[in-house]
């Protein structure tokens, strides 16, 4: 069976490395804060090409501590897209703020900027753009949009590390950048992690003080905060980890230029200025979709969904009068991602192939 993501051939060619990472914090029972993870969070500055990067519990923090530092609070609206994770919405909530949708682009499946600049409002705090799958928007174009109207500018990257805009990073065009480390995204941790980075610095000691209950010394609180502190453990196996993203990064639009060259199927498609990191590879599925994953399973392939229900129609936003979304609701029909991390093999990969164009040619013959 291919998996959609093989988390134990990520940690195998590494695994001397990593096991002497993760023996060394027990060895040395320094199990919260400290050297290690002030190291990764340099490390990580240094890799994502910007100023701070503050280490946190998880993505879903990381965009908690974002809005916050950025000061959105009660009956701010922010706008972001109905594709993504639920924790990019459930963020906005946290602070108290107001979940404006907006639609994406059927190519690209992120945020529609026409859509965007017309759907601003004057109660308009922030936007949250959503590196769908790797993948970037005009962040400048964006940027100039934002800046104009003195609005906040936030990239959820959790599925972007190392993704580029015109060869920048995120957190470049934006004020803050927010990432996962959940195990299976493009780095990804052996348990929860994230981070948050930011070219300013006023926000990331506010996002410092926040992550770690307000301290400022052991028992000084200057605010309240929240325990959403990166374990040591996590940030000892990232270092080892983050050795190999660039070259894992390569590998994955290696991957995604054999598949754009030899899949029949219609794919999310790159931004000409853009450079994904291909957390997913994502084709577009219209007819006998879960016929199709079915097929997949049957001759040894694992597929996924991102996302089958697009946020405006989730339970828990039952009666926010959001409006119609119907690119999202098109997508969340059609798209199916399949595997497409950096252990695949040559012959793996066009073995996908073979067996995707056959369905795709009875479906369409
Ligand atoms: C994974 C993910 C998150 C949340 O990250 P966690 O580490 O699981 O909390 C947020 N936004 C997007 C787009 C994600 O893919």
């Amino acid at each position: 069976m291919i998996p959609l993501v093989d988390l134990k051939a990520s940690y195998l060619p590494q695994k001397t490395e990593i096991d002497k990472a993760i023996k060394n914090v027990i060895d040395n029972s320094a199990f919260i804060g400290g050297e290690i993870v002030t190291q990764f969070e340099k490390n990580f500055a240094k890799f994502c090409e910007i100023k701070r990067a503050i280490g946190c519990s998880n993505g879903s923090s990381a965009l908690h501590l974002a809005l916050m530092a950025l000061g959105i609070g009660k009956g701010d609206e922010v706008i972001t897209v109905p594709n993504t994770f639920f924790a990019t919405t459930e963020a906005i909530s946290h602070v108290g703020g107001r979940i404006k949708f907006v639609d994406v682009e059927e190519d690209t499946a992120l945020i529609d900027i026409d859509k965007l600049e017309k759907s601003i409002s004057p109660r308009t705090k922030a936007v949250i753009v959503v590196n769908l799958f790797g993948q970037i928007p005009d962040m400048q174009w964006i940027k100039e949009i934002t800046e104009e109207k003195n609005i906040l500018l936030i990239e959820d990257s959790a599925q972007a590390h190392g993704s580029k805009w015109m060869g920048r990073q995120p957190g470049y065009y934006s004020d803050i950048a927010t990432y996962s480390f959940f195990p299976a995204k493009v780095l990804g941790a052996f348990g929860d992690g994230g981070c948050v980075t930011t070219n300013n610095d006023e926000f990331a000691e506010r996002i410092r003080l926040l992550a770690n209950h307000g301290r400022k010394s052991k028992y000084e609180h200057t605010i309240e905060g929240y325990n959403y502190r990166l374990d040591t453990i996590q940030a000892a196996i990232l270092n080892v980890k983050l050795k190999n993203l660039r070259s894992n990064i390569i590998t994955r639009r290696f991957n995604a230029a054999w598949y754009n060259s030899y899949l029949h199927y219609n794919h999310i498609e790159e931004n000409l200025f853009a450079e994904s990191s291909y957390y997913m590879y994502v084709i577009k599925v219209p007819k006998n979709r879960q016929e199709f994953i079915s097929y997949l399973q049957k001759n040894g392939i694992s597929a996924g969904i991102h996302y089958p229900i697009p946020l405006h129609l989730q339970p828990a936003y039952r009666g926010l009068h959001n409006g119609d979304f119907p690119i999202a609701e098109k997508l969340a029909k059609e798209v199916v991602s399949i595997p497409i991390y950096p252990e695949l093999s040559i012959e793996q990969l066009d073995y996908i192939v073979e067996v995707v164009n056959v369905f795709y040619n009875k479906s369409n013959s």
